[in-house]
């Protein structure tokens, strides 16, 4: 579980800017859940034998004897939410929610205890233009944050229930003829959650799924049809995707469209951003039938690559434009209010106020990294501002522009 210091706040920021504006522009609503939810929300929908579910949660009992669960994931959430609040029956919604997640994992590079999801979930529209929507909508956003081309689409369909239902069928019976050439992991979920197998990083295990039954000749003829409507709009809206007919996603909720954009600049935790349909959720936790489609992307990893492709623009990283200081002692508490001032004049502007003494004032002034610094005296009666950029400011003031403001200012 991670600090995020102040030197990492603003590349924070900047993605939460960015995606917030993204979302605006396809007019999806925010949608705050709590942080705690009764354990068996997450049994029910995650899957009982998931991962998450079977080792990932921080589960505690609270001092009534209920068992509480910090969430590992928001669409259970969305769901529980929507339904107590009457959000879901027989509407069209277009949510998106953010904040930390949990999951008990190994830590490493990319994954962590305590991380953030960004995730949206519509709910009630069943043709494959919102599968589309959503999927736009995230190239859309790798594109204001200047990472399109260190990304790509992984897409697949899962099939109705019933199709899966049957495939599953078909890949246990050809993987249990061979199940000693299975590698440990894979032997266990062939009684538990045999789909699982098909994304295996083991290479014995997917050398033996080469001769596999494969998912896409067990498709239901509704869910090629959604299917084929999808790639067409990508085709159409220019999104290159490619399909990967292994892709299963680790949850249980899923059916027809499931995708993962996925990078190869993080090493081995390169999916960035995953999701697909769930249209039996809503049903499997009470509600009445609702098809629904969202994903979620990883903040942590989205950080890490920006910073590894280094397209986080400079001015964002700064906390302040100006610094202001007084050379004299004795003009500190006016020079307050002519701070106080300067951003009734100039709300844009970031003013940070020197507070610290005299001592080396210049050189202080010049390591904060402000775009501009200035160092006010006094002279008969009058101010004398020494200015100077350390870089381009981030806006449209002209440096005789902000001299006069102060000077009319100090006189006032
Ligand atoms: P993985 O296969 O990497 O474990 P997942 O299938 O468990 O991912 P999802 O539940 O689909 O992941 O979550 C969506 C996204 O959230 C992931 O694609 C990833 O970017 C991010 N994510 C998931 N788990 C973690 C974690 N422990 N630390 C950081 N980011 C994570
Ligand atoms: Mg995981």
């Amino acid at each position: 579980m991670n600090d995020i210091l102040p030197d990492q706040t603003p590349v924070w920021q900047f993605l939460e800017t960015t995606v917030k504006s993204v979302l605006g522009a396809y007019g999806y609503s925010e949608i705050r859940m709590p942080i705690v939810e009764q354990t068996d929300l997450f049994k029910r929908s995650i899957g009982e034998v998931t991962d998450i579910v079977e080792k990932e949660m921080y589960t505690f009992d609270d001092r009534n004897g209920e068992s509480l669960t910090l969430r590992p994931e928001g669409t259970a959430s969305c769901v529980r939410a929507g339904e107590e609040h009457g959000l879901l029956f027989n509407q069209a919604q277009r949510l998106w929610y953010q904040g930390p997640m949990f999951r008990y994992e190994k830590p490493q590079k990319g994954r962590y205890r305590q991380f953030h999801q960004i995730g949206v979930e519509t709910f009630g529209m069943a043709s494959a233009d919102i599968d589309a929507e959503v999927i736009m909508l995230s190239a859309r956003l790798w594109k204001q944050l200047g990472i399109l081309d260190a990304v790509t689409l992984q897409l697949n369909s899962l099939g109705s229930n019933e199709a899966r239902a049957e495939y599953k069928d078909a890949l246990v019976e050809y993987l249990s003829a061979r199940k000693e050439q299975l590698d440990e992991d894979s032997q266990r979920r062939l009684a538990t959650n045999p789909l699982r197998i098909l994304d295996s990083k083991d290479q014995g295990t997917q050398a033996l799924l080469n001769d596999a039954p494969e998912l896409a000749d067990y498709l239901d003829q509704d869910s090629r049809e959604h299917f084929a409507d999808l790639c067409e709009m990508l085709d159409q809206a220019g999104i290159k995707y490619e399909i990967n007919p292994r892709l299963v996603r680790g949850l249980d909720y899923y059916c027809k469209t499931v995708f993962e954009w996925v990078t190869d600049k993080l090493g081995a935790q390169g999916t960035v951003c995953a999701g697909g349909r769930y249209d039996g959720l809503v049903k499997q936790l009470g509600g009445r039938p609702t098809p629904a489609v969202g994903f979620a992307m990883g903040v942590e990893r989205l950080i890490l690559l920006l910073e590894t492709l280094e397209v986080v623009p400079e001015t964002v990283k700064q906390p302040f434009d100006l610094y202001l200081a007084a050379e004299q002692k004795g003009l500190q508490k006016r020079l307050m209010v002519l701070a106080d001032q300067l951003r009734d004049q100039i709300p844009c502007m970031r003013i940070r106020v020197h507070c610290s003494g005299l001592k080396n004032i210049s050189s202080k002034a010049r390591q904060t990294g402000a775009a501009w610094v200035v160092l006010v005296r006094e002279e008969n009666d009058s101010l004398l501002a020494n200015l100077w950029y350390n870089s381009e400011p981030s806006y449209d003031v002209q440096e005789q522009q902000l001299i006069e403001l102060l000077q009319q200012q100090w006189q006032a």
